[in-house]
């Protein structure tokens, strides 16, 4: 069996703690490659650096690995980890592991999930992970870490359709603790009082945006009731975003 090339990047940055774990996840598998953003790039989304140069730094990593830093997005560091990194030879990439969920709709902001989606474009089987703590929990990233392993076995030996990626999601726990692993659609997730205005020390207005989630009914077969059984979630997503269902009745539309 020849030796898998594997990129691995993320949207928390180069110093980000489950950056070194899903590179040391994946290492007794294969060639692994490091290119991330120099600082943290969460909720970026798909953007990419069009207008200003884009810089390669080589680094070492806290396990003294060679690794590269770029000013780009995580789409950004896709794009240069295969084509000048990884010279067009790139058999996997791995964005993660996210400091938490990508849950819902919550994959349209994600960094973590659109370098995924890059990944997929170049048509190269890509995997999105992140660990679903809450902004005031510690991340306990090793059911994350024993499972991206074992995912990349996996896609070692099943292929992933083209221009399709794979969004997982881990219980913020350790592997004992998991309760499975679900193969799920992507869910919905709703945030209330999102916006929050307060004043600055001048008198004017500021706002943070922020909100805790609405606490609705999930569909059980959602990536979101997964998580809150304890499972892994694993979501099959791809590029096409057409509704399938309006292509009929669009057509029927005075529209001419
Ligand atoms: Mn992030």
């Amino acid at each position: 069996m020849t030796t898998m090339r594997i990129l691995v990047t993320n949207d928390d940055g180069i110093l980000a703690e489950g950056l070194l774990i899903l590179k040391r996840a994946l290492e007794p598998l294969g060639e692994v490659f490091v290119v991330a953003p120099e600082r943290p790039r969460s909720g970026s989304g798909h953007a990419i650096t069009l207008h200003k140069p884009l810089r390669l730094h080589t680094v070492h990593l806290n396990d003294g690995s060679l690794a590269y830093s770029t000013n780009g997005t995580p789409s950004d560091c896709v794009t240069l980890g295969t084509t000048v990194v990884m010279n067009g030879r790139c058999d996997m990439v791995f964005s993660g592991i996210n400091e938490g969920a990508n849950l819902g709709w919550d994959v349209t902001y994600s960094g973590t999930v659109s370098a995924a989606m890059e990944g997929a474009i170049f048509n190269i089987p890509s995997v999105a992970i992140s660990v679903c703590c809450s902004e005031d929990e510690e991340p306990e990233y090793d059911a994350a870490l024993h499972f991206a392993h074992k995912l990349a076995e996996v896609l070692r030996d099943h292929k992933l359709p083209p221009h399709t990626l794979l969004n997982v999601n881990v219980p913020n726990c350790t592997m004992a603790q998991v309760k499975g692993v679900a193969v799920t659609r992507q869910g919905t997730r709703q945030y209330v009082d999102r916006v929050e205005a307060r004043v600055d020390p001048w008198g004017r207005k500021y706002y943070w945006l922020t909100g805790s989630l609405a606490n609705e009914d999930v569909p059980p077969d959602s990536d979101v009731a997964a998580i809150r059984a304890g499972k892994i979630s694993v979501t099959p997503i791809h590029l096409d975003l057409t509704a399938e269902a309006l292509l009929d009745e669009l057509m029927r539309w005075p529209l001419q």
